[in-house]
């Protein structure tokens, strides 16, 4: 049977030396749900990513995908499991264009052309193509066909957050983690950028833990919301329970 919560940290702690980034955290995330961790600079949010996609392990405790640890896996391991992640900073493919941003993570595809001309079978052609149906089907609902082959560097600001997003979305992740995809963004760019990550997880089927300081695209897309302050858990609830919440208001709210 599949698991009611596609991502469960159990009484996670990290300590950096002296510094606990994350202080006994349980968090768990419903399959097909928008999840939100919100919390000042420092709170220890991307702490969390980086537990759950295996760059550290846990210095207490477990992370489960689909009820299974993962913590302590390599990220290459973990990736195929099905989590894929966006970074805070832009880390795209520069020079390349937007189709071959994404065609590089249909994983397969790389294998494929570092045997061109030595092996190709049938088989390999026949799944090449269709890595390059796959990724003209998510440039269609990406919205990005018309800058295909534009190079990755060349775009809006906006569109690159987006390209990131997608190319995540070509490994064919079941769980997609978004640290930060609305910084530096105008009130346009990331209205336009909620109702993209609402539509991912209709079109996509994937479930999604976004980080972010922007209060009105939190609100606005998730259905649960952990707060973090100094490495600890400070309240979970829906968007209208965190906002009125007034520990979180002191704490992060009032004060952003
Ligand atoms: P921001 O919004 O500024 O990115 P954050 O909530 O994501 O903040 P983290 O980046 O998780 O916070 O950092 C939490 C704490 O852990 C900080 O005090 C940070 O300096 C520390 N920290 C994170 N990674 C390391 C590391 N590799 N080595 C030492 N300390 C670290």
């Amino acid at each position: 049977a599949q698991q009611e919560y596609i991502l469960q940290l159990q009484n996670v702690v990290k300590r950096f030396g002296g510094i606990t980034a994350s202080n006994d955290i349980t968090i768990n995330v419903p399959r097909g749900s928008i999840y939100g961790i919100i919390g000042p600079n420092g709170a220890g949010k991307t702490t969390l990513f980086n537990m759950i996609t295996g760059v550290y392990d846990t210095t207490e405790g477990k992370v489960l995908f689909e009820g299974q640890q993962v913590n302590g896996l390599p990220t290459h391991v973990i990736a195929a499991r099905g989590i894929a992640r966006t970074f805070q900073n832009i880390r795209l493919f520069g020079d390349l264009s937007v189709y071959d941003n994404l065609l590089t993570a249909c994983q397969k595809n790389i294998t494929y052309g570092l045997l061109d001309g030595i092996l190709r079978t049938e088989k390999c052609r026949s799944q090449e193509r269709e890595s390059r149906e796959f990724c003209d089907r998510l440039l269609e609902e990406v919205g990005l066909s018309d800058q295909r082959q534009q190079r990755a560097n060349n775009l809006p600001y906006g569109m690159q957050r987006r390209l990131e997003i997608a190319r995540a979305l070509a490994t064919r992740p079941k769980l997609i983690l978004l640290d930060e995809p609305a910084a530096g963004m105008n009130e346009e760019e990331s209205d336009k950028l909620s109702e993209f990550i609402r539509e991912i997880r209709e079109k996509k089927d994937v479930t999604v833990v976004i980080i972010d300081h922007h209060m009105d695209v939190i609100m606005a897309i998730c259905d649960q919301i952990s707060v973090l302050n100094f490495g600890t858990l400070l309240a979970e609830g829906k968007p209208d329970e965190i906002q009125n919440n007034p520990e979180v208001i002191s704490a992060y709210l009032g004060v952003d």
